[in-house]
C-alpha cells in the first residue's frame, strides 16, 4: 500500500523506493492529498539519502507524466534546447536562444523562475513590459514553426509536478542534491520534446555544485537520463566562482543580454554563450560540424542578425520590443548607490554566493514560495577578477527599492570582493 508517512519514512531509513511508490507520491502530490509538509519532509530525506540511478528515473518519468510531453513530428525539425544548473548573473539563455534561431536551428525550451540565490530565466524575461511566459503547448508549437524560437515557463499543461516542487524546494533548502536536480532539469527537457540537449553545468562558490566532483555526478546522472529516454546530451562545465558578466538582477540582465546581443557584451559571457552555441547547432539538424558552428554562433552576434531574432521573439511572446532601444522601459530601480574602494589593487576574486544573496534580499528574488519579486533591483559589477581597481574608484553599482537597503547592500557587495596588491591573472569561465 502506498502511504506517504511509510514513504518518508523508508527514504529516511536510506532505503530504495520502487517506480510504483514514486508514481503514487508525485500524483497524490498533484491532487492534493500529499501536502506540502509530507513533501518537504521526503525531499529532505533525499537531500540526506539520496535516489539511485532507478529511482531518479522514475522520478524523472513521474513528472514528465504529470503534464503534457510535446511531440515535434510534424515540424519536421529537430528542436534543441540548453539548461542551466544555476547561477547568478546568468543570463545566457536570453542570448543563446536568438543565436541558435538566427543560425537556423529550432530552439525550444521551457524555463524555471529563479531558485534560492540564483535568477530565472523567466523572471528575467517578465522585466520587460507585456512579455508572456504563459505558453501553452500549441502555441508553443506554432512559434517555433514561425520564429524558431520559444521560451516558455512551466504552464499549467507542462511538466506542472516540477513546477511545484520547484517552487517547495527552493522555500525548504531542498535545492542542493544531484538526483533532484537531474530529474527536475531532464524531465522539462524530455517534456520539451528537444531532440538533443546542451547543459551548462556551473561549479564554484555561486552554484548548487561547489566542487567539480558534485558537478561530475550530476553531470553523469543527466547524461545517464537522457541515454535512457533517447535524448542527446552534451555539458559544458562552467565556472560560477564570480557572477556571469557585470549585471545581476532581473531588468539588469536583460540590459546586457542586449548589449551582447549587439555585439558589446562582456567577454565571459559570449565566452560561454559561443560555447554552448557551438556545441548545440553541432548537435542540430543543421549538419555543421563544430568549426562551421563556432563561426556561424560569432557571425548572428557581428551581424546583428541575433539582435533582429530577439526583436521577433520579444514580440511574439507579447513582449514590447521598444525595450531594445529604450531601457527606461525596463524599470530599473531609481535608488542608486555607487560601491567605491577606498584601497587600490586587483581583483582577486567575487563571492558569488554573497552577490547572489545580497540581490535576493533587494527583491530580485524569493524567499517564499509565490512571493512577488522587484524586477528593477540588482547590481552591476564594474571590476571583475583580474581588473585593476585604483582607491576612491566606483568597483559596483546597487539598484535598491530604498536608500537604506541598497546602503546595507552595497556594504555587502564590498564585503564580497577580495583584492590583492599583486596583479590577478583574469580567469575564462570554461572549464577544461
Ligand atoms: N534548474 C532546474 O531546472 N532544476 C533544479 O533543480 C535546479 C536548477
Amino acid at each position: 500500500m502506498n502511504d506517504a508517512i511509510d514513504i518518508i519514512r523508508r527514504k529516511r531509513e536510506g532505503l530504495a523506493l520502487d517506480a510504483a511508490g514514486i508514481d503514487w507520491l508525485i500524483g497524490a502530490y498533484m491532487a492534493g492529498e500529499v501536502p506540502d509538509y509530507q513533501m518537504s519532509a521526503w525531499l529532505m530525506a533525499v537531500c540526506f539519502k539520496g535516489l539511485d540511478m532507478d529511482e531518479t528515473l522514475a522520478l524523472t518519468d513521474a513528472l514528465v507524466a504529470s503534464g503534457v510531453r510535446l511531440d515535434h513530428a510534424a515540424l519536421g525539425r529537430m528542436v534543441v534546447d540548453k539548461h542551466s544548473t544555476g547561477g547568478v548573473g546568468d543570463k545566457v539563455t536570453l542570448v543563446l536562444g536568438p543565436v541558435m534561431a538566427a543560425c537556423g536551428a529550432v530552439f525550444g525550451k521551457m524555463s524555471g523562475r529563479g531558485l534560492g540565490h540564483t535568477g530565472g530565466t523567466v523572471d528575467k524575461l517578465e522585466s520587460i513590459p507585456g512579455f508572456r511566459t504563459g505558453i501553452e503547448p500549441e502555441e508553443f508549437e506554432r512559434q517555433l514553426a514561425d520564429i524558431g524560437l520559444c521560451v516558455s515557463g512551466q504552464s499549467a499543461g507542462m511538466v506542472p509536478a516540477d513546477k511545484k516542487l520547484y517552487a517547495l524546494r527552493d522555500v525548504t533548502a531542498t535545492i542542493e542534491s544531484n538526483p533532484l536536480v537531474a530529474a527536475s532539469i531532464m524531465s522539462k527537457k524530455i517534456a520539451g520534446g528537444a531532440g538533443a540537449v546542451v547543459l551548462d553545468i556551473k561549479v564554484g562558490g555561486g552554484a548548487f555544485f561547489r566542487t567539480r566532483g558534485h558537478a561530475a555526478g550530476a553531470e553523469h546522472l543527466m547524461e545517464s537520463i537522457g541515454q535512457a529516454r533517447g535524448l542527446r546530451v552534451e555539458t559544458l562545465l562552467t565556472a560560477m566562482d564570480q557572477p556571469l558578466g557585470h549585471a545581476v538582477g532581473n531588468s539588469l540582465e536583460v540590459l546586457e543580454a542586449l548589449r551582447t546581443l549587439k555585439g558589446d557584451g562582456p567577454p565571459d559571457l559570449v565566452e560561454v554563450v559561443i560555447a554552448l552555441a557551438s556545441k548545440l547547432l553541432a548537435l542540430s539538424d543543421l549538419g555543421w560540424d563544430a568549426s562551421k558552428a563556432q563561426k556561424e554562433a560569432q557571425r548572428s552576434l557581428a551581424d546583428g542578425s541575433a539582435l533582429a531574432k530577439f526583436s521577433e521573439w520579444i514580440c511574439a511572446q507579447g513582449g514590447d520590443a521598444a525595450c531594445i532601444d529604450d531601457p527606461d522601459l525596463l524599470g530599473l530601480a531609481s535608488t542608486v548607490v555607487e560601491v567605491k574602494t577606498t584601497v587600490a589593487g586587483f581583483v582577486a576574486a567575487i563571492d558569488a554566493l554573497e552577490v547572489g544573496r545580497l540581490v535576493q534580499d533587494l527583491g530580485a528574488g524569493r524567499h517564499k514560495k509565490d512571493e512577488a519579486i522587484d524586477h528593477g533591483v540588482g547590481a552591476v559589477l564594474h571590476a571583475k577578477v583580474g581588473g585593476e581597481v585604483t582607491a576612491g574608484e566606483t568597483i559596483a553599482t546597487v539598484y535598491g527599492p530604498g536608500k537604506e537597503q541598497a546602503r546595507a547592500a552595497a556594504e555587502r557587495l564590498l564585503a564580497a570582493y577580495r583584492l590583492d596588491s599583486q596583479p590577478v591573472a583574469p580567469v575564462s569561465p570554461l572549464l577544461a
